[in-house]
């Protein structure tokens, strides 16, 4: 009866297993988006997966829709509400507050990190209720050169998958001094307009977010409106300038998106987007931004700060989109099957002695006939077999069979961890 009801569960809605072979790419993904920040000073940070709801109410923004719907919020048996992350930032900031690393050396504080984050969002393909994300953040530190190198590191990391189908959007949204004067002109043009009263309260709370809205009969009405762009001061004009000249010498290319507002209040300045042509509607593959105002926001002191979150399933779909395998090495590179309980011991201790020796080894078990127990070697990848019967143990070797070759050749049980490591797997 129970065995009956467990076959019946699912994972959840908006959510997905990772499961051999393709969770080896998902770890590469994540290895190979991290690297590049981890070359370049940046320090691993793990935070809770669930905070105090208030640090992203007030941090993300109520105006948006990651807050005010789609937020997973609990509040515990002692009383206390919490909300599982749906981002990343607002979390790492707090914790670098907390643990007070913005006082203990040089800024900015540089660091990335990895996780899974959690939104109540309209489930479809690259659009999950529990996604993954590798991101960096640099903490404390007003330098138009910082916010190129976080963009650059970005784009290293994609372009190190083999991924070219994408660009990368690029906009400034000012700072204290320029942005209330673009609002209200915006405020302004927005009471002008048809609009649903959604839409018009969201316009009350951020009306920025207007400039975002991806319907047509909205994105209709917005032509001729104020654009950001018109109202930069000459300080934000000039750190615009300074962060595009620095991409462009480096050879990163970008397009200037004036409406390019993103879903968290948070950012100040440069805000950015990279964007996948192979991925449809949910084609956003990582973006980012300067938030200088969120330490404040969180009850922390001016810390100016930028950085950037890439999903890992979209860079995955954006994988398969173009055509890229990742080139990883096959999990097992030798495989043994054991012929016999004895060839099984001896074996087995063979086995456990190559894995000692570094060589990725894996063992048939339940061995009931040599046939299956073949093919379970050719589908581990493995590029060598061990095979073992008794008759070979009496005679001091084992048979090393060339997986791709399918020759066969006896190797001395003595010299089968050096002969195995010279081939160098
Ligand atoms: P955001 O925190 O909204 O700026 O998102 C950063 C990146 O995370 C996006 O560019 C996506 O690649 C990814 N992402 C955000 N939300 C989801 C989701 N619901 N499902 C899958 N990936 C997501």
């Amino acid at each position: 009866m129970t065995e009956e009801k467990l076959s019946t569960f699912t994972a959840p809605k908006g959510t997905y297993d990772l499961l051999p072979p393709s969770s080896a790419t998902f770890l590469a993904i994540r290895e190979r988006i991290a690297a590049p920040a981890r070359r370049a000073g940046y320090g691993y940070v793990e935070t809770p997966v669930f905070e105090d709801v208030k640090l992203f109410s007030r941090g993300v923004g109520e105006s948006t829709d990651i807050v005010s719907k789609e937020m997973y919020t609990l509040t515990t048996k002692g009383g206390d509400e919490l909300a599982l992350r749906p981002e990343g930032t607002a979390s790492v900031l707090r914790a670098a507050l907390q643990a007070n690393l913005h006082k203990q050396g040089n800024l900015p504080v540089k660091l990335w990190y990895s996780g899974s984050y959690y939104r109540y969002e309209r489930a479809q393909k690259g659009r999950y209720r529990q996604f993954s994300q590798v991101g960096a953040e640099a903490i404390g530190a007003e330098d138009p050169a910082l916010d190129a190198e976080l963009i650059i590191l970005a784009d290293d990391a994609f372009r190190s998958l083999g991924l070219s189908n994408y660009s990368l959007l690029l906009n400034s949204l000012g700072d204290k001094q320029c942005r209330p004067v673009y609002r209200a002109a915006l405020i302004e043009f927005l009471a002008g307009l048809d609009l649903d009263e959604d839409t018009r309260r969201r316009a009350e709370i951020n009306p920025l977010r207007v400039l975002d809205d991806k319907r047509e009969s909205v994105q209709e009405q917005l032509v001729g409106a104020p654009m950001l762009r018109d109202f930069l001061c000459e300080e934000c004009k000039a750190y615009d300038e300074k962060v595009r000249e620095l991409l462009t010498a480096n050879g990163v290319a970008f397009v200037d998106d004036p409406k390019l507002v993103r879903g968290l209040d948070y950012y100040t300045r440069t805000t950015f987007e990279f964007v996948h042509n192979g991925l449809g509607a949910q084609s956003a593959i990582g973006g980012g931004g300067r938030y200088d105002g969120l330490s404040e926001m969180i009850g922390g002191p001016a810390l100016p700060s930028v950085g950037w979150a890439l999903g890992v399933d979209r860079t995955y779909l954006a994988l398969e989109a173009e055509g890229v395998d990742l080139d990883l090495p096959a999990a097992t590179a030798v495989y043994a099957v054991a012929l016999g309980e004895e060839a099984k011991n001896v074996l087995f201790a063979k086995v456990v002695e190559l894995r000692r020796a570094g060589v990725a080894t894996d063992l048939a078990f339940g061995v009931k006939s040599i046939k299956n127990a073949m093919k379970s070697a050719d589908r581990s990848g493995a590029r060598f077999a061990l095979i073992a019967g008794d008759r070979d143990l009496a005679e001091g070797v084992v048979q090393l069979k060339d997986m791709s070759t399918g020759e066969q050749t006896p190797v001395a049980l003595d010299a089968l961890v050096t002969t195995l490591k010279e081939k160098q797997l």
